[in-house]
């Protein structure tokens, strides 16, 4: 159902009213976990006013110590949709339990599956019942040939609405967090109608490599990018470190809108 050669057509996702695909750019933005409400606020309006068009923040987050934060859990969705509400965004927020698909699609436009659940194939079975737009990250040690497998398990329950995004590998260097694989973007293109996005935040870890490795991935002609913003990121609950200001990300954001015109 993913595959280019059956539907030569590019897909385009429509995130309640926001076109992903096909010419349309998904421009995410947001912290990396849902934190107070004022402080959301304050990004969102920001990230808004710099033409991002979807915001994020994790109300689930699935951290590598049991004894880091967690998440807000549904008090965070609560304040994902009253901000998104506000500013006239929709919200993307990560689903890492198959028992909470429900709850969170009542509060997000769009369902997260992160790197390390993309092969959760319960987790998988259960976005596609539902009838809410996907995003489907990578796998950090995945395959492409995995990634579209994992789409597949979506798609073949019903949910056509699937967003890729390609957020870096591991690799072997500890100069980045992760080693963005940039031409994943065409060759992702060439095998499957869905649209991919790029996620330089988590590909790089580092927020002076996110202005050029989003551009690098518009270059390559991805249908988005997905940033991480905080504007205080020492304060950050997670991934403060890779964070970009509201300010930074103003510009890397007049900067994409040059390179999309270009294209
Ligand atoms: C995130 O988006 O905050 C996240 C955890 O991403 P990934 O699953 O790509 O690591
Ligand atoms: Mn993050």
């Amino acid at each position: 159902l993913a595959s280019r050669e059956a539907h030569p057509e590019s897909s385009v996702i429509d995130v309640s009213g926001v076109k992903i695909g096909g010419g349309n750019l998904g421009m995410i933005a947001g912290p990396c976990s849902v934190e107070d409400r004022d402080r959301m606020m304050r990004i969102a309006e920001s990230v808004c006013q710099s033409g991002a068009n979807v915001f994020r923040g994790g109300a689930y987050k699935p951290r590598t110590s049991p004894y880091a934060f967690q998440g807000l859990g549904e008090e965070g969705l609560k304040i994902l949709r009253e901000v998104g509400d506000r500013f006239g965004m929709p919200v993307v927020t990560e689903v890492t339990d198959p028992r909470n698909v429900e709850l969170v699609s009542q509060y997000a436009d769009m369902l997260q599956v992160g790197a390390r659940n993309m092969q959760n194939f319960v987790l998988l079975t259960e976005v596609g019942k539902s009838r809410r737009p996907v995003l489907l990250k990578r796998g950090m040690s995945a395959t492409i040939a995995d990634l579209l497998m994992s789409a597949e398990y979506i798609l073949s329950e019903g949910n056509s609405n699937v967003v890729l995004c390609e957020r870096g590998v591991k690799g072997f260097d500890p100069a980045t967090r992760n080693l963005f694989d940039v031409a994943a973007v065409p060759v992702v293109q060439g095998l499957t109608h869905l649209p991919i996005i790029v996620d330089p935040s988590h590909a790089t870890g580092r927020p002076d490599l996110i202005p050029p490795c989003a551009l690098a991935g518009l270059a390559a002609g991805a249908d988005g990018v997905h940033i991480e913003v905080h504007d205080c990121p020492e304060e950050a609950k997670s991934d403060g470190p890779q964070a970009l200001l509201p300010e930074q990300y103003k510009q890397i954001s007049h900067q994409m809108r040059l390179m999309a015109d270009l294209l």
